[in-house]
């Protein structure tokens, strides 16, 4: 398989996922997407697939864009003195966050610009604005479809742009959690 059509997911037995991606650098099995939502982004499908597949995807997205403030907040450095206002603003919308201390560290320089905030920013608000208009029913998957293929394109680039521990520390996060779960979560 391609490679770069390899979910990145490291599962816990250490291996690497080998699905292949469906949105992001993830398969359906890993994005992970809120239990909770599920029946209701269903609902907001009414059985249109595409529309139904918007909406979970946009909920897997905000589930990413919080695993990786989550993951950045369990560093061991404690916040920055300052951060830029793209991170207040998504720990204002996310509400509180407690994170999980990674079972591991590996050493890279923690900063505030080791996360392009902006682009998590930018993920966040277009999945919010997609589940709007699924919402408010003004959407279509022709209308929704560039939208949707921004937010595919920046959540790749979000983690391409992170250097290697932290993207590898966030790929063992994401792997770890739908295990419980293997059917459910599949989009085929
Ligand atoms: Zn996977």
């Amino acid at each position: 398989m391609d490679n770069n059509n390899q979910c990145r997911a490291v599962k816990r037995d250490g291996n690497r996922c080998t699905n292949r991606t469906k949105f992001g650098h993830f398969c359906g099995r890993h994005l992970p997407t809120p239990r909770k939502d599920r029946s209701t982004l269903a609902k907001i499908g009414k059985g249109i697939k595409t529309l139904t597949e918007i909406a979970v995807v946009a909920g897997a997205a905000i589930k990413l864009v919080e695993k990786v403030v989550e993951v950045w907040q369990s560093l061991p450095f404690g916040p920055a003195p300052r951060m830029p206002r793209d991170y207040d603003y998504l720990v204002a919308q996310l509400g509180p966050i407690y994170p999980n201390m990674p079972d591991r560290y590996r050493p890279f320089s923690k900063g505030p610009d080791s996360v392009d905030w902006q682009r998590a920013r930018q993920i966040y608000d277009t999945s919010k604005a997609l589940l709007s208009a699924l919402e408010a029913g003004t959407g279509t998957p022709e209308t929704l479809a560039p939208q949707f293929a921004q937010l595919d394109r920046v959540t790749t680039e979000l983690f391409d742009s992170m250097q290697e521990p932290l993207q590898r520390m966030l790929y063992e996060q994401i792997g770890r959690e739908p295990e419980d779960d293997d059917n459910s979560t599949e989009m085929a």
